[in-house]
């Protein structure tokens, strides 16, 4: 039984069978989903922690099917398991590609410095990824430079080795690496300072109590430090609240993501919003 709430189509008593059917439904959805146009890049604007201005954006996926919406908190996971998300990542990863050309295009030197986007461990496993980025990046007419890879990093450290060869690979293309989720896996420093990363995102989790959790605070300050050791730049997402962005200041970190500032946007709301800001 499904019913649509707030947040789009919620599914109710995940009973194996339920569990399965949704699945299924889902599985069969998003193998239609691109050429339905049912997909959608949304932009959420990364700050300057200090000045509070727009430095970049990350895409984050939208699924709209028929007369409702499924979170990617949902549909990821299974795209993960079924493969899907081989073909989904270079939809995304070209949208990217797609935005970044426009907007170097309309802002030249004042265009905003980045676009991240998020790269599922499935991916790095294709053989091609590096070659499909490669002709991807050519199409489009992207600078690589201003593309960021987001990777979380409990599947940066599932299998170091391969990783390591295919983030070199990309490396090589000039795009930079940024751990997503930082702090969630267990990443060693040797480990860290084998691969070609450029950013740590610390997870929300841990931005969520700064303001309130001594043990989410000592995280975080190591976090930076740790950082600062290896000559990394970080972003903190999820935050909320002025709180924590006068905390995470206060630690030194360099930019932020949260509703405290902007909500993911679609492409012409951040054109919007990005305009006004350089008028300013
Ligand atoms: P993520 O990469 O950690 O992305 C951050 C998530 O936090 C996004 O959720 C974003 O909308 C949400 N967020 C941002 N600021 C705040 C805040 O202040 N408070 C709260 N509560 N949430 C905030 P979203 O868009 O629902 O995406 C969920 C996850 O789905 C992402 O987590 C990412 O792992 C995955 N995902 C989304 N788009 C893609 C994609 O294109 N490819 C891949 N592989 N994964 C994606
Ligand atoms: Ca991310
Ligand atoms: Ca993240
Ligand atoms: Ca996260």
């Amino acid at each position: 039984v499904k019913q649509k709430g707030r947040d789009g189509w919620h599914f109710f008593n995940d009973s194996l069978e339920q569990k399965v059917r949704q699945r299924l439904s889902v599985t069969q959805g998003l193998r239609l989903a691109i050429e339905r146009n049912e997909l959608s890049p949304r932009f959420q604007p990364i700050v300057c922690a200090d000045s509070g201005r727009i430095v970049g954006a990350e895409l984050l996926l939208r699924w709209f099917p028929q007369d409702g919406e499924i979170s990617p908190a949902i549909f990821i996971p299974i795209a993960e398991m079924t493969g899907a998300i081989v073909a989904l990542g270079l939809w995304v990863f070209r949208q990217a590609c797609l935005a970044e050309s426009a907007w170097r295009q309309r802002w030249r030197d004042s265009a905003p410095s980045y676009i991240s986007v998020n790269v599922s461990a499935r991916q790095l496993n294709e053989e091609s990824l590096a070659d499909d980025f490669s002709r991807i990046l050519r199409e489009t007419g992207a600078d690589p430079r201003r593309i960021l890879l987001e990777i979380t990093e409990t599947s940066l450290m599932a299998d170091i080795d391969t990783n390591l060869r295919i983030l070199r690979r990309l490396a090589d293309l000039g795009m930079r690496v940024a751990v997503d989720d930082f702090g969630t896996g267990y990443s060693s420093l040797a480990q860290l300072t084998r691969l070609p990363v450029n950013v740590l995102k610390i997870d929300r989790a841990f931005v969520d109590g700064i303001d309130t959790q001594s043990e989410n605070r000592a995280v975080n300050r190591a976090i930076v430090g740790l950082a600062r050791a290896l000559g990394l730049k970080l972003v903190a997402e999820g935050v909320e609240n002025i709180e924590q962005l006068l905390e995470l200041r206060a630690l030194g970190c360099d930019y932020v993501q949260g509703y405290l500032f902007h909500r993911p946007l679609d492409e012409q709301s951040f054109i919007g919003r990005f305009s006004r800001e350089l008028e300013e």
